[in-house]
């Protein structure tokens, strides 16, 4: 081990203010430099103590210093203390997590910055004794060997110098560092059980849920109007069912503020208790996952109980890969030392987690930023390349322990997109054989939560897409990397001993690998590009491989440019390419840049009919060799039932799935589309299917890579939705803050408990028909049982809402010094909304410094390196930040109290307009062109408004900075909440005069 390492204890510290950047010297002296000044000084300083390295280095316009970090940032001493725990990634947001009172805190000057050392070495220093001392010792030495800077200090803290030898090495009987990576080793395995009995079917009441709401709110809780009504009414999902295919669907709007999470869990659980069965219940994002699983602290409070009753499932491309990592560790000697200073940071967690999920999980948001997001995602299974019973940690696998623990669990939280792959699967899977198992046995009681949603999440599910990418992942995942540095094992390898030495399987197993070569080769897109002779920049080589970032663990070798001759889905891609260029109306490049060039299928192309004949015909070469093997494989699980052990089975039944899944089904859908080139929709029918063409240049690829593709989306995606939901499910509620528009609902005042009186009237009627058309209950046997259940906030005490109305929308320079005066007004905790990521990085680099200048940190989605989850837990800590983001801000982030206080929204949000909207809105208005488009748009602005009070202890201000907004869609805002129009100065005076002053940094 080095002795060079730098020492914490008596180094430098730095942190960023809107003054400058306050430093604390090697000397103990305290000053506030200009960003030029400590640019000078760092040539010479010792290494600092900082907080998140990159954001740092991007406050002084320098570029993010990768690994080693030649600072200490005390991130990575956290995520080396605290494993699996997250943290606002800010000095203040540490110290809090930290336990450092709010005076102590002050304005998180310099000076604050050993403190929190401290308190984290005094941490660190308890659990040398304790039972990991010998894998945190062999962890520090390979670090240290990796330059890893905090090195000396935790060693010095661990007591290493007394331990080691001579040359740095650990006794020969302690763990050695090198196997303090090899986590799948110590890892617990799962047992087997036996499957569980399908639950039983017995009703439970209103009473018993009502009594189980009261339990779960404890002594003395909050009384929330119409949350104990809409626990009532949503025990109708958990009847027993009357008829097949006719699930019992409760449909139940609960105004922001309802506390209807709590509301549903408790009949859920109630259910799930008696009966022995588990209930899904879904929402729309990780995000919002993570925040279902903290509300069931209340049911399980002890941790180890919770575990068993109650877990989160998210797609197997979320969790740690044990044998991704292996192959990691075991190469990490010829790569950068920065990737081995990530795995092992990746196995201090991987010891430390509850459930191996790398995204939104409890690996911390911004350990991608200090670390690099290519070594999170490769240790991934972003591929599908899970061997499965094949893998040697196949019983420690992070995957299959949580797929099996939800088997057992009462409460399962999963997401729609997974819902709904998993009842199409099962769905799929019935028709085939109705033996073959799923990874998941069938849920019969789901509960959709921010079912405004599920119309987008289906519209996800059910599409296809016949593009570049993607036939070139099925290429990859069929053939293997091809000669290229990649891991990509190909299906040859994956079946490996399965069909070795049985023709019957090696026969149609080789004809489907010669029939891939149809797929597109290596080198696609570049080859694709260079086909008009337009002046684009070069594609990057590794444009055919999304998933691996620069900094990944196995970024890809540069391709040579094989000449690929008559290749059937290059030729097919080359004609969708020129006729969407010659069709689309590029507006600017703002759009070019992040959205896309789209154009309708038919009239084709004269040549296209005819390439898409010749792919369709290959494709079917691919499709028939897959299924005979898929087939014959199954036929195994028959034909040598007697004599297949347990393993053997498991990954025969894992591989037929997957081919399934991954090929077939695939292949499957791309031929039927390529059948519709030749159909086009006669003109005045309504057609199932929406067919166009789209040219993506899609952010996270380079500048100069793009995709072409065929799309095919359902015009109402939610038919496939009950399609596949009405045989499994039995009961479901599907529920949301916003699911009636409310320019349909006729406003009566709300009964004492809340629940309003409308539910008959012509126009709730109206209102009802339209939510049930947009969740899909409209296509179930039986009508949807309706619930209404209204906010408990007092939206005229606690709200003001305005709209802008001199400033010019049309220029950013306008719209930036709108956003600047409203923040400045009232004094932060500001969320800026943004309909294009253009805009919003406009705006963002004009305002920024003003803001930092007035101590407002501005934070930005798309902007800051940080993931969404990281930002919003930053923007919740620091009381006078502001945040601008795009939708997902809008629909996903609660944020109670002061931290968020005033909305602005920087146009209405109008649906985009582009094909897919064009078809659906002449089909599904009901000739109402105008009444659909502003339905969309109302409802954008419920959601946005919704995020503003989540207490009724809360006062926020809304504003629309968009003067063209017209007066009918002013009904999105909630009864009480008085809208007016005025100029910016007066609306900054109005902020500044409702809003509680606070004092600031
Ligand atoms: S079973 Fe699959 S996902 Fe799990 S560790 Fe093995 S290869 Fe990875």
């Amino acid at each position: 081990m080095q002795s060079s390492f730098p020492s914490a204890h008596d180094a430098p510290a730095l942190t960023a203010h809107h003054r400058g950047i306050s430093v604390l010297t090697e000397d103990g002296e305290f000053l506030t430099l200009s960003i030029a000044e400590i640019r000078e000084r760092l040539q010479t300083m010792p290494y600092p103590l900082v907080v998140h390295a990159p954001a740092f280095a991007r406050k002084l316009g320098l570029h993010a210093p990768g690994q080693p970090c030649p600072w200490l940032d005390l991130l990575e001493l956290f995520a080396f203390v605290y494993p699996a725990r997250s943290v606002a990634p800010t000095p203040r947001g540490l110290a809090l997590a930290l336990g450092v009172e709010e005076e102590r805190i002050g304005q998180a000057e310099a000076d604050l910055l050993p403190l929190l050392t401290s308190l984290m070495l005094a941490e660190l220093a308890r659990l040398k004794n304790g039972p990991e001392a010998e894998f945190l010792a062999a962890l520090t030495v390979r670090l240290g060997q990796a330059g890893w800077p905090w090195a000396g200090t935790v060693a010095e803290t661990l007591g290493l110098h007394e331990k080691l030898g001579p040359r740095g090495q650990l006794p020969e009987d302690a763990m050695q560092p090198g196997d303090a990576l090899r986590v799948w080793r110590v890892l617990p395995k799962w047992e087997d059980v036996a499957p569980r009995p399908p639950p039983a079917s017995h009703p439970i009441t209103s009473a018993e849920a009502r009594a189980r709401l009261t339990m779960l709110l404890g002594e003395g809780a909050e009384s929330r109007a119409g949350q104990a009504d809409f626990a009532s009414v949503s025990t109708a999902a958990f009847e027993p069912r009357t008829m097949r295919g006719n699930p019992a669907v409760v449909l139940a709007e609960a105004g922001t503020g309802t506390g209807k999470t709590l509301g549903y869990i408790a009949p859920a659980s109630v259910w799930a208790e008696r009966n022995g069965g588990s209930v899904w219940i879904s929402t729309y994002t990780r995000h919002l996952q993570r925040q279902i699983e903290q509300e069931t602290h209340r049911l399980f409070p002890d941790d180890a109980t919770r575990r068993r009753h109650v877990v989160l499932r998210k797609g197997r491309e979320n969790y740690l890969c044990l044998l991704n990592m292996e192959e990691a560790v075991n190469s990490a000697a010829s790569r950068p030392a920065g990737v081995t200073i990530a795995l092992a940071m990746l196995a201090r967690w991987a010891r430390a987690t509850a459930d191996g999920d790398l995204t939104g999980g409890d690996l911390p948001g911004w350990f991608g930023d200090l670390f690099g997001h290519g070594n999170i995602t490769g240790v991934a299974d972003r591929r599908g390349e899970c061997i499965h019973g094949a893998c040697p940690h196949y019983q420690r696998c992070f995957v299959e322990h949580t797929i099996r623990r939800a088997r057992e669990a009462d409460l399962v939280i999963a997401n729609h997109a997974l819902v709904m792959a998993q009842a199409a699967y099962s769905e799929n899977a019935m028709a085939d054989d109705s033996e073959d198992g799923e990874e998941d046995s069938t849920p019969s009681r789901y509960v959709f939560d921010e079912g405004h949603h599920l119309a987008d999440a289906a519209d996800g599910a059910f599409s296809a897409e016949l593009s570049g990418l993607e036939a070139a992942e099925l290429r990859r995942w069929l053939l293997g990397a091809e000669g290229r540095r990649s891991r990509a094992r190909g299906l040859k390898r994956r079946l490996d001993d399965l069909v070795v030495g049985l023709p019957k399987l090696e026969t149609p197993l080789d004809a489907a690998l010669m029939a891939a070569h149809a797929l597109p080769a290596p080198g696609w897109s570049m080859r694709l590009a260079g086909t008009d002779g337009e002046n684009e920049p070069p594609p990057h080589p590794a444009e055919d491989v999304p998933a691996q970032g620069e900094d990944g663990l196995f970024p890809m070798v540069q391709n040579a440019v094989e000449p690929v001759l008559e290749n059937p889905t290059e030729m097919f891609l080359k004609l969708l390419r020129q006729q969407v260029l010659a069709r689309s109306q590029e507006r600017g490049r703002a759009d070019h840049a992040y959205g896309a060039l789209e154009c309708d299928l038919h009239p084709l192309l004269p040549d296209l009919a005819q390439a898409g004949q010749a792919l369709a015909r290959a494709l079917g070469r691919l499709a028939e060799p897959l299924r005979t093997l898929a087939e014959r494989l199954h036929a195994r699980l028959q034909d040598e039932a007697e004599s297949l052990d347990s393993v053997t089975r498991g990954r025969i039944e894992a591989m037929v799935r997957a081919l399934r899944r991954r090929a077939i089904t695939r292949l499957d859908a791309w031929i039927a589309m390529l059948d519709a080139l030749d159909h086009p929709p006669p003109a005045d029918a309504t057609p199932t299917h929406i067919h166009f063409i789209r040219l993506d240049r899609r952010e996270k690829q380079r500048m100069g890579e793009q995709d072409v593709g065929l799309h095919r989306h359902w015009l109402d995606p939610t038919v496939p939705f009950a399609a596949v939901m009405a045989m499994p499910a039995q009961g479901m509620v599907i529920t949301s803050a916003t699911l009636r528009d409310q320019s349909d609902t006729p406003r009566k005042p709300p009964t004492e408990e809340g629940q309003t009186e409308d539910l008959y009237s012509e126009e709730s009627e109206r209102a009802w028909e339209a939510a049930e058309a947009r969740t899909g209950a409209n296509h179930f046997p039986a009508p949807a049982i309706r619930a209404s259940l209204s906010s408990p906030f007092d939206y005229a005490r606690q709200t003001r809402t305005f709209i802008v109305n001199d400033i010019d929308h049309g220029s950013i320079a306008d719209l930036a010094a709108a956003y600047r005066t409203l923040f400045q007004a009232s004094g932060g905790g500001g969320l800026g909304l943004f309909t294009a990521i253009s805009r919003l990085r406009g705006v963002h680099s004009r305002i920024a410094p003003a803001l930092e200048e007035s101590g407002l940190p501005l934070y930005a989605q798309h902007v800051d390196a940080m993931d969404n989850a990281t930002l919003v837990d930053i923007f919740r800590t620091e009381e006078h930040a502001c945040l601008l983001g795009t939708d997902a801000m809008r629909d996903g982030v609660d944020v109670p109290g002061n931290a968020l206080r005033l909305v602005v929204f920087e146009r209405v949000p109008w649906p985009r307009p582009d094909i897919l909207h064009r078809e659906r809105r002449i089909h599904l208005s009901g000739g109402d062109t105008t009444g659909y488009d502003d339905r969309i748009a109302r409802l954008r602005l419920r959601q946005a408004f919704g995020r503003l009070i989540r207490s009724q202890s809360d006062q926020g201000v809304f504003v629309l900075l968009d003067r063209r907004t017209p007066s009918r869609l002013l009904s999105a805002f909630p009864p009480g909440a008085e809208v007016r129009r005025m100029g910016l100065a007066d609306t900054a005076r109005e902020i500044e005069s409702f809003l509680p002053r606070t004092p600031q940094n």
